[in-house]
């Protein structure tokens, strides 16, 4: 059966990759941002609140699209 995937605007995100990996399950990545400070301040979407200027959105499942300008390194 075929998928039809629908694109609607107004979605209310709340999305951040700064939960402590010892309380999650999943393996997450570092935020640039937070790594390049030092700090766990910079969320990409806090809902009702903001969006950071560097989110570009969420790929399927659950990845996490940014666009802050560093050489990221990656979770294996
Ligand atoms: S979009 Fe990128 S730079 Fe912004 S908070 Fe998320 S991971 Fe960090």
């Amino acid at each position: 059966m075929r998928t039809t995937i629908h694109k609607l605007k107004g979605a209310n995100m709340d999305i951040d990759l700064v939960t402590p990996q010892v309380d999650i399950v999943w393996t997450q990545d570092v935020c640039p941002w937070n790594a390049a400070e030092g700090t766990h301040e910079h969320r990409c979407a806090v809902k009702n609140v903001s969006i950071c200027p560097y989110f570009r959105g969420v790929e399927h499942l659950d990845t996490l699209l940014c666009s802050y300008p560093v050489l990221i390194k990656k979770n294996t």
